[in-house]
């Protein structure tokens, strides 16, 4: 239940959100958006319900399309995707490349979905590709994904180059000059510190969350959120529960080293009877509270300022905390910063002003 004075607050704020993966569920499960899909974390219903107004929607690109030479096709299958779904609910929803689009269209009652790009191998290491990704209104790239690519390091994969190459550097330069936020969700912790050597613009952190709290590799230590505040950038909190909870992430750590353990002596047939077991496990295992959510939120603020701090749920590409099952439960945020103390304006720069003032800083009016 959330108090009057909180769902006024949210519902009269413009809320950003920075990372989303629904679109692949339409790309790869044909699923309509703009109808009530009962499934997955988030469709157009639910985000009105929300008051989810601003999306970010990915488009990942899996290292393997880069290897079968369709990594292209895959962008554009994405951008497909958003772009019909502007068309076929142009009512509801408008494709946003800019601050002030998202001001526009939110004002005059619509949501607004951005594309962004998960995964900088997907650019095929051409600048020209990543211009045209920007005309196609790509607006944020993650330099790599859990992956390193050609120019750049990723935090779950082998260290090839040891941050940024010289080209990666002018890819981050190429991204502020043609106007598409650098983003440092996924990449390693060399590359973080290369890019921000690197770019002349804020940066974003799309969706990760602090690494303090949950030492999870995907998620950011407190002298990275600070270099993120210095550089003017902003942070969107990610909701995944072993992002969010240390306990989840321990648990789940110790089950998949068990599980490879296992893995690493089975025959071929043992391993599908291994696989669905552990992944039985792993569903049993206690999911956070959504509260703690805002336990980072509140970490990330002390740590870089309340000028720093967004939203990057990855709705539906992540496993959510107990009582933020999709989109609507968003507002139950707003009311957890209204308890906890947090001013009108400050929750309001939370939900999506920090974002904006970043987008306009980095991308022009
Ligand atoms: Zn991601």
């Amino acid at each position: 239940m959330t108090t009057e004075y909180a769902r006024k607050l949210h519902f009269s704020s413009i809320v950003v959100d920075t990372h989303s993966d629904s679109l692949a569920r339409t790309v790869d499960d044909g699923d309509d958006l703009g109808t009530d899909t009962g499934r997955g974390h988030m469709d157009l219903p639910r985000m009105r319900a929300g008051h989810q107004t601003a999306q970010f929607f990915a488009a990942y690109v899996h290292p393997d399309y880069l290897e079968q030479g369709t990594a292209l096709q895959r962008v554009l299958q994405y951008t497909d995707a958003m772009n019909r779904l502007c068309q076929e609910y142009s009512d509801e929803i408008e494709l946003a490349g800019t601050a002030a689009d998202i001001r526009r269209i939110v004002g005059s009652g619509k949501l607004a979905g951005i594309l962004c790009l998960e995964g900088g191998h997907a650019i095929i290491d051409d600048l020209a590709v990543l211009r045209e990704f920007h005309r196609l209104g790509v607006r944020y790239m993650t330099l790599t994904h859990n992956n390193s690519n050609n120019w750049g390091d990723g935090i779950l994969d082998e260290e090839r180059h040891g941050g940024l190459t010289d080209f990666g550097r002018d890819v981050v330069r190429e991204m502020n000059r043609v106007g598409i936020l650098v983003d440092i969700s996924h990449v390693s912790v060399k590359t973080f510190w290369d890019a921000m050597e690197t770019t002349t613009k804020p940066v974003i952190a799309s969706h990760s969350s602090s690494y303090v709290i949950c030492q999870n590799p995907r998620n950011m230590n407190d002298d990275q959120l600070r270099a993120v505040a210095k550089n003017g950038g902003v942070v969107g909190v990610n909701f995944e529960v072993t992002f969010v909870s240390q306990s989840r992430n321990v648990e789940e750590d110790r089950l998949n080293t068990r599980r490879d353990q296992e893995l690493a002596g089975a025959s071929d047939d043992a391993k599908e009877e291994i696989e669905s077991r552990y992944k039985g496990l792993v569903n049993q295992l206690a999911r956070p509270d959504w509260t703690e959510i805002v336990d980072h939120i509140d970490h990330m603020v002390k740590v870089a300022g309340i000028d720093h701090v967004g939203l990057g749920s990855d709705f539906d590409g992540c496993r959510l905390p107990n009582g933020m099952e999709d989109c609507t439960k968003v507002p139950k945020i707003t009311e957890e910063l209204v308890r906890r103390g947090y001013s009108d304006t400050d929750i309001r720069k939370i939900l999506g002003e920090n974002t904006l003032r970043v987008m306009e800083a980095a991308l022009g009016e």
